[in-house]
Formats: structure tokens, sequence, C-alpha cells
């Protein structure tokens, strides 16, 4: 069988179906019909048995999901970060604060917000199936494609046909896309895993986040909703392994030393997951009838959070890119569309990643030199409010050339 569609989005997973529901769904100003194909059923991992990781929303972000209808479905399971601090941390007792951002006032959106990843496909998942222009085929791997001038044709594992204007490539990391039409990556492995793990504690967490730079990498200790905490914890891939292959009174028992004991007693919530770290992103973010968004185009250190916020910048920047051409009667796989989209979002995301990667270097060590100089620079920042406010807006996903989306205006 042989369907049309306007776009074809592969891969349902976070950036997917955003993009997905930007391009087609109930609050699209002028909706595409859009299919949005995935190998797994993202229907069945909805649980942190699958995907441990919770991510950190900022502001940007939050209004792009009230923009596509997604806010409402999250916004229970949200947690604000009303206060970040950024510490050197040579252990749970010596962690001197180098930066820390205040309290959110009253009736102000925070800048960022906790939830874990499984709440977040699930109110996704909820707001695709409320589009009737959106087709979701989940269960079903893509077997070949071919890239026409003026049509792309996907061929599903069932033998289903696709045809569109415009490819999605939202396939991860690995992108099988990205790899078939031949675009290479820039970027290398840290040889460093982040282990995520969630957990019970005492005390209340006050919506604190702490990040402490470790020699051995960042400590990332973020509030959930209740007396919950998420962990980000990185460590050189050995030490890694050593710690996932623990017995889970064992990991909770180093968990606890590492975190300390303001949070009180903690309980080690499911099993830990471990997630190598690397960073890389694309050459080239298109290619005939052909875009690439989220891990599919980059991959930066998660030490502030903000990878898929990257992702949603693309899908929000790719979105207005179709939205315009498609009210102007033009194209929307044509050559105009993918080099608008890609000249806009290339430098925010290569900026992005080298400035990830150069505090990654720069905090994990024990260099007694460079130890000193952060910690001058880092305090200087502290005393700096200008500077702050900056470092807060950039958290917040409020600077660069916003896309429409993420000023909370649908296209
Ligand atoms: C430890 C850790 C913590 C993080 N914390 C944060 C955070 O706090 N904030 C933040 O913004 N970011 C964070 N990130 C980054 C963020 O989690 C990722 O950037 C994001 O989840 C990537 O989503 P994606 O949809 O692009 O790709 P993926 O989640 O990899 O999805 C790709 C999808 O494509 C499908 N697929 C692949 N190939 C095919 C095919 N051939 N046919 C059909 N389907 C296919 C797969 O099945 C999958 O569903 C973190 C990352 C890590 C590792």
């Amino acid at each position: 069988m042989s369907k049309t569609f306007d776009v074809v989005v592969v891969g349902a997973a976070l950036n997917g179906l955003a993009a997905g529901l930007a391009l087609g769904g109930q609050r699209t100003r002028r909706p595409l019909s859009v299919a949005i194909i995935d190998r797994r059923d993202p229907r069945q991992t909805l649980s942190g048995d699958t995907d441990a990781r919770a991510s950190a929303i900022t502001a940007g972000s939050r209004r792009m999901f009230e923009a596509l209808g997604v806010w409402e479905h999250v916004a229970p399971h949200m947690q604000a970060m009303s206060e970040i601090i950024v510490t050197d941390g040579r252990g749970p007792e010596a962690r001197p604060v180098l930066l820390q951002f205040g309290e959110t006032g009253a009736g102000q959106t925070p800048s960022a917000e906790m939830v874990e990843n499984h709440h977040l496909l699930r109110g996704l998942l909820d707001a695709v199936e409320t589009s009737p222009n959106i087709t979701l085929a989940a269960g079903q791997g893509l077997a070949t494609q071919s890239f026409a001038p003026g049509l792309a044709k996907l061929t599903l594992a069932d033998g289903e046909q696709l045809s569109c204007s415009l490819v999605i490539a939202a396939d991860g990391g690995k992108s099988p896309l990205r790899q078939a039409a031949g675009i290479e990556l820039v970027g290398w492995s840290y040889e460093q895993m982040g282990i995520v793990a969630s957990f019970d504690h005492e005390l209340p967490h006050g919506g604190r986040t702490e990040e402490h730079f470790t020699p051995a990498g960042p400590f990332a200790v973020l509030p959930l909703p209740g007396d919950r905490s998420s962990i980000v914890w990185t460590k050189d891939t050995a030490e890694a392994k050593r710690l996932l292959g623990l017995s889970p009174r064992d990991f909770e028992t180093e968990l606890q030393n590492e975190v300390g004991s303001h949070l009180g007693k903690i309980a080690l919530l499911g099993k830990p997951q471990g997630y190598p770290l690397s960073m890389y992103f694309a050459k080239e973010f298109h290619a005939t009838r052909l875009a690439l968004v989220g891990d599919a185009a980059h991959v930066i250190h998660p030490l502030a959070g903000l990878g898929l916020n990257l992702g949603l910048r693309d899908a929000a920047a790719l979105a207005e890119c179709v939205a315009d051409a498609h009210a102007l009667g033009q194209d929307i796989g044509g050559l105009a569309v993918l080099e608008r989209y890609s000249t806009w979002r290339r430098f925010d995301t290569v900026a992005t990643a080298a400035g990830m990667d150069g505090l990654n270097r720069l905090f994990s060590n024990d260099n007694s030199f460079l130890r000193i100089l952060r910690g001058l620079g880092l305090r200087a920042t502290n005393q700096m409010p200008g500077v702050k406010q900056m470092f807060a807006r950039e958290a917040a996903g409020q600077t660069g050339s916003l896309p429409r989306l993420l000023r909370g205006e649908a296209v």
C-alpha cells in the first residue's frame, strides 16, 4: 500500500514527536499532513524503567509546549528549579559554592523546570493522538528510502510505502538516515558515562538544583516533584561500569556518600542506567528533502541539561521555515527552506556544544592551578549581577534568534 503525506518524521521519541506536532498538531495554524514512524512503539516505553532520565526544560521550551498543547498534559509532573548552585566539589563535605542563581519571585515563570522523560513522552503522545492530521505508525522501522529532487519515498519494514515532500530525521544519535545521506560528524567520545538514577529522600529539596564539578566529572542532583531527586553522575567509563554493577544496596550507599547528608537518608528508586557521553554535530543539517533534528544532528555533554532543549529549538525553527514556505505556496522540502533551517540552527548548536565541552574540560580534573583559576572566575561571576543574568537567560533558552514557537506563538 502507498500513502502520501506532506512530511514524514522518522523517530517518535521526544524530538520527533515535537517536530510532528509543530507541523501538523491541533494548534498549528495551517496543519500539514504528517506521518511519524518509529521502529519501537513509544507507548511501550512509558515508564522510568526504559528511560530513567529527567530533563531540565527551559522557559523557552515550556512556551513551545504551551503553544503545542503539550503543557497541560505535563504541568502536574513539573518541578520548578527555584535555586541553582554550582560548586567545586571534592567531596560532599568540601563543596565551596562558586555560583548561585537565586529564588524565583512569586508569580514569575522559573527559568527551568525538571520533568521525568517518560511523563514528557506521554504528554507529547497524548497531544499527537488528538491531532487528526498526524498519523503515528509505531513498531515499523524504515527499510529503504530514496530522495529525488521532487519527492521522497520511504518503504517501511512491512512493505508499506510513504511519499512526501520532506523527511525529518529525528532518529537519534546513530541516525540511519544521516548515515545513508553520507553526512559526516565532527566530534568525539568523552570516555565517560552519565549514570542516571532517582531516589526518595527524608528532607525536602526546596527546588534546589546542585551541580558539583568533581575531578571525575560533573555530579548533578536535580529536584523532582515530592521528596524525590534525580542524578546525573559523570564517571570515567570503567568506574561507571563498576558502579552500575553494584547491588542496589551498595549503589545506594555510594550514592548517599556522594550526595551527602543535607537531604537526609536516601532510598534508591528503580535501576540506575548508564549513558555513554560524547559530543558531536553533523557537518550538514540537511540533504535533498531531508532535515536533521535533535540527536540526529547533534549530541552534547549533559552537564547543563541543554541537549533536548537544543533539539526542541531545531523542531521549532524547522516548523517555522516550513510553515512560512507553505503560506507562500512554495515547496516545503525545497533547498531554500532547508538552507534557511540549517543556517539558523548550526551556529547556535556549535556554540552551545563548544561551551559545554569547554566547561567539562575545565572542571573534570584536579589540576590545582585550574582549580584556583575556575574558583576565582566563577566567584567573580557570582558578584556580577549582569553576567549572572546573561547566564540565566542562556540557561532559560532566551538568547539567540528565537523561533516563534519558543516565544509561545503558533506557526
Ligand atoms: C544522561 C543524560 C541526561 C540528559 N539530560 C538532559 C536534560 O536535563 N535536558 C536536556 O535538554 N537534555 C538532556 N539530555 C539530552 C536528551 O536526553 C537527548 O538530547 C534527547 O532525549 C534526544 O532525543 P531524540 O528524540 O533526538 O532522539 P532519541 O531519543 O534517540 O530517539 C530516536 C528515535 O528514533 C527511532 N529510530 C531510530 N532509527 C529508526 C529507524 N531506522 N526507523 C524508525 N525509527 C527509528 C528510535 O527507535 C527512537 O525512538 C540528556 C542526555 C543524557 C545522556
